[in-house]
């Protein structure tokens, strides 16, 4: 007879329900302390929800499709996305990227998180390891964990935010499966530079080569088209054979609530078809078949369209350069819509402590696997931004 206090439920998914991560508290606090105080002084910079809006296009095409007859857009598609679907968001790679891309390495998913999830499922066996490095976006363990692998990080380059080689030529073994890059970053806005990129590719290839492994690089690109100053974003399927791109249109269309995104299985890949048939096959074992039908149709009418970013760019320039006067030490964003700041106390935990005794609410950085920074999320009303600066400099001047 099963026990009233002893749930019979699995207990490693019970554990992560049960934390919240750091970053959804922080921004459940918000909610409720602007019920308190009122929503104009609270100054939430904790989530990652864009803030500009969808393009045009893209509401247009959602309104022109709801009003179709002639087919059933709220049907179901084939599950690994409707083909026509999946034959714009190739040429689109094609024409952007000049790398052979067909409908069949195309498989559309419900966002970045979906994306990784499959991509990890789809490659890992249990024993496996992934890579990731600091910082980086928390929920890699839990999606690297989940498909059976053991997550291993490696140590910030906290000078560049590039790559600490030294570290990562540590922690390739016998055991890597897959390699997680993300530029531009979530939480520190670098984009990686084109010497990184040849070097992680060269070092990665020469590993495989003396170990007979094979080591997938899944690039984690929510940030692609989020870049400013005319920084390069380098398409690692042109510069590594074993690469799986995995892609969200959550920021780059302002689409978050709507969750569509596309994983692509580079036609270089050793036995492609195969790696896209398990691809299919974890999409199938974790319920991810037939993302969003409507979403799907709508990107496939705008594969190329793009939310305007002058805005972050404005919020970005606004933001770094007061904190930089007032005495704050920050990372120096070239993409994303993040800024990694330097705590100024050791303990970015209590830094954020007394920031949020201010009503801003920051990030502390060590979920992310780097202590001693806190991110703020800029993909806010630049009005916010301004009517905080003088908070921060009140801040930073109590310390
Ligand atoms: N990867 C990174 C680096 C992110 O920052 C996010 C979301 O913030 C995701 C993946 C998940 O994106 P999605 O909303 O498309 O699932």
């Amino acid at each position: 007879m099963p026990s009233e206090n002893k749930p019979a439920i699995n207990g490693e998914s019970f554990a992560l329900g049960s934390e919240r991560s750091v970053i959804r508290e922080i921004f459940e606090y918000g909610n409720a302390r602007a019920q308190l105080v009122g929503r104009e002084n609270v100054y939430d910079f904790s989530l990652g929800n864009p803030a500009v809006p969808t393009p045009e296009c893209i509401n247009d095409a959602i309104k022109e499709l709801v009003g179709d007859s002639s087919f059933n857009v709220h049907g179901y598609t084939s599950a690994q996305g409707a083909l026509p679907v999946r034959e714009s968001i190739a040429d689109s790679i094609r024409g952007r990227f000049g790398v052979a891309a067909s409908a069949d390495n195309i498989y559309v998913t419900c966002g970045a998180a979906a994306s990784l999830s499959v991509t990890l499922n789809a490659v890992c066996s249990k024993g496996d390891e992934v890579i990731a490095f600091a910082p980086f976006f928390p929920e890699y363990k839990v999606f690297a964990e989940g498909a059976g692998a053991s997550f291993v990080t490696v140590l910030p380059d906290t000078d560049n935010f590039q790559i600490n080689f030294d570290d990562l030529e540590k922690k390739l073994g016998a055991k890597t499966r897959a390699v997680i890059v993300n530029s531009p970053n979530n939480p520190s806005g670098a984009v990686l530079t084109k010497n990184t990129v040849l070097r992680l590719c060269a070092v990665l290839r020469e590993f495989c080569q003396k170990t007979g492994n094979t080591v997938y690089l899944i690039s984690d690109e929510p940030y692609r088209e989020l870049v400013y100053d005319g920084k390069e974003v380098l398409y690692f399927p042109s510069y590594y054979e074993n690469t799986i791109v995995c892609y969200s249109y959550s920021k780059s269309l302002s689409l978050a609530g709507e969750r569509i995104g596309y994983i692509f299985v580079n036609p270089a890949v050793t036995a492609s078809r195969d790696v896209y048939a398990a691809v299919c096959g974890a999409a199938r074992k974790l319920g991810f078949v037939c993302a969003p039908s409507l979403m799907q149709y709508a990107i496939a009418k705008n594969p190329n369209a793009v939310s305007d970013i002058s805005v972050y760019r404005q919020n970005r320039d606004m933001l770094y350069n007061a904190l930089c006067s007032f005495g704050y030490d920050c990372v120096y964003p070239d993409g994303a819509f993040y800024l990694f700041v330097r705590s100024p106390i050791a303990d970015a935990k209590e830094f954020c402590e007394r920031a949020r005794a201010l009503d801003l609410l920051l990030v502390p950085s060590d979920s992310f696997g780097c202590k001693g920074f806190v991110r703020i999320s800029y993909c806010v009303d630049g009005k916010m931004i301004e009517r905080s600066l003088p908070l921060f400099k009140k801040l930073i001047e109590s310390l």
